[in-house]
């Protein structure tokens, strides 16, 4: 169990009324069933712990260097995050981890685990009861990335928080739940990834220089020539409106087309939570690709940022990245 900070381990401090982190032993304390599972439970703090807000590629690197180097001495992971950038980071992880025959399960809670009506408990208890299923052959139920929260096991690079306020903070609009947990855990096995006996291969070089740009009725040419064609970008990732659609003005066009020209990559994703990119739908549509955009398909956001990241991170040429991301490399899109 790896705490990295978030909510499900914070505390009111008494000064400013502020939630802020506490130490694990007392998530411990709060969570006594813990002890009634037959198998031992490692723990590992972060220091410092924090709020999910402030997390940063950093601590996916840290993340992921852990799991690696301890990879053989454990059946399963889990990991307590704060909700804010969950879908971020288990996106992150999943691109990270390749060839993962065991689970990775992120959890958290919406209230601190310390307080009587907290969800923390059964989030936390049932992410350790997931991260430690075997199927009749001995193998891990769930070799993948996951996100547990309220009763739902999504995949990580599938999820999204869609909820500040209830419990159901998360969901996978694009992909079904892998698993369901009522009086007993249903796991939904023809759409979770089948282990595999290669070995696990981590990658930890990261390339953020990627923005996310949201489109919107009344862009100007000015921020726009900005937001695409700085020197330091890589690639922006559009949030178009519908099913890949954005305007068709000249001017906007021209700017997609001097960024591709200028070997950045434009991906397109969009807006609606529900539902797939398709350039050929629409004019709108169809000419954002001929000005060079590349689609993300049906990709959370998240997903989207963490597989530029990856990819870029390889140090790949610009068209090879291109390809690679419109590849279904981690069930993150459904191609
Ligand atoms: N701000 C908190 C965090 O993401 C929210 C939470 O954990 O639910 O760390």
């Amino acid at each position: 169990m790896i705490y990295t900070g978030g909510t499900i381990g914070m505390k009111q401090d008494p000064e400013d009324h502020a939630l802020k982190p506490f130490d694990f032993s007392q998530i411990l304390e709060e969570v006594p069933e813990l002890g009634k599972f037959a198998f031992r439970i490692d723990s590992y703090t972060f220091d410092p712990l924090i709020d999910s807000s402030d997390v940063e590629p950093s601590l996916w690197q840290q993340l992921a260097a852990l799991i690696r180097d301890r990879y053989n001495d454990y059946d399963g992971f889990v990991v307590l995050h704060g909700t804010d950038t969950m879908a971020f980071s288990a996106s992150a992880l999943s691109f990270m981890l390749d060839n993962l025959s065991k689970p990775v399960i992120f959890t958290g809670s919406q209230l601190p685990i310390g307080v009587p009506r907290t969800d923390g408990k059964e989030n936390l208890v049932s992410a350790v009861e997931i991260a430690s299923a075997k199927d009749e052959n001995g193998r891990a139920m769930v070799p993948e990335v996951c996100v547990f929260f309220d009763s739902h096991l999504l995949r990580g690079n599938r999820s999204t928080k869609v909820n500040s306020e209830y419990f159901n903070a998360f969901r996978s609009p694009n992909w079904p739940p892998l698993a369901e947990a009522g009086v007993t855990i249903r796991y939904n096995r023809d759409i979770i990834r089948k282990p595999t006996v290669r070995p696990l291969k981590v990658q930890l070089d990261l390339d953020t220089r990627v923005s996310i740009v949201k489109i919107h009725p009344g862009m100007t040419p000015e921020v726009m020539r900005y937001l695409l064609c700085g020197t330091e970008t890589r690639a922006v990732i559009l949030e178009t409106y519908g099913a890949g659609n954005a305007p068709s003005a000249e001017w906007f066009l021209d700017i997609v087309r001097d960024a591709c020209a200028m070997g950045k990559l434009i991906v397109n994703v969009t807006q609606c939570l529900w539902g797939s990119v398709n350039m050929d739908l629409y004019a709108t549509g169809k000419a954002l690709k001929s000005a060079g955009a590349v689609s993300a398909f049906d990709a959370t956001t998240e997903s989207a940022l963490a597989k530029l990241f990856f990819l870029l991170g390889k140090g790949l040429p610009t068209e090879q990245v291109k390809k690679a991301f419109e590849e279904n490399l981690r069930g993150e899109i459904s191609i």
